[in-house]
């Protein structure tokens, strides 16, 4: 059973999947490229050949943009990360300072060289999109709201 915040995160995906394009072929390369063929987190080198390497998410209610993108090995893709804060993540990945710093700040260029959403967007599909994110946050609010209720109703 999915919690409040988790049932926020996958409708943000939901909204991440319709309107983030996959990525294309030359933004793999890049993003092979920038992290040295090596997991983001850990450092482990992969073999683009070997499938054991993966596009993650950076952040699981990030979407499917370039941005929200980074590599990582199987390990830390799947079992370890999962839904936690990456910064958090990275920190236990890291033997030390420096190389917590220079992870860290090879994640962040990756991040700011790419907009926020992958493609343009028309007016419309601008709107839509904002309706959509609104009514994910009114969901989160009313769902908190409704725990409060029922909390104070079982006293
Ligand atoms: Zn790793």
């Amino acid at each position: 059973m999915p919690s409040v915040s988790q049932a926020k995160n996958i409708m943000r995906r939901a909204i991440s999947e319709i309107v983030d394009s996959r990525l294309t072929r030359a933004q793999k390369d890049e993003l092979w490229e920038h992290f040295g063929s090596s997991c983001a987190f850990c450092g482990e080198h992969i073999e683009r050949t070997s499938r054991t390497g993966h596009v993650d998410h950076l952040e699981s209610s990030g979407g499917n943009g370039p941005k929200n993108r980074v590599l990582a090995c199987a390990r830390c893709n799947g079992d370890e990360k999962r839904e936690r804060d990456w910064r958090e993540f990275l920190r236990e990945k890291c033997e030390s300072a420096d190389l917590l710093a220079q992870r860290q700040s090879l994640i962040e260029a990756w991040v700011a060289k790419h907009p926020e959403r992958n493609g343009e967007m028309s007016r419309e599909v601008e709107e839509a999109l904002q309706k959509a994110e609104r009514l994910v946050e009114e969901f989160h609010a009313a769902c908190i709201r409704l725990r409060e209720a029922v909390k104070a109703n079982s006293m």
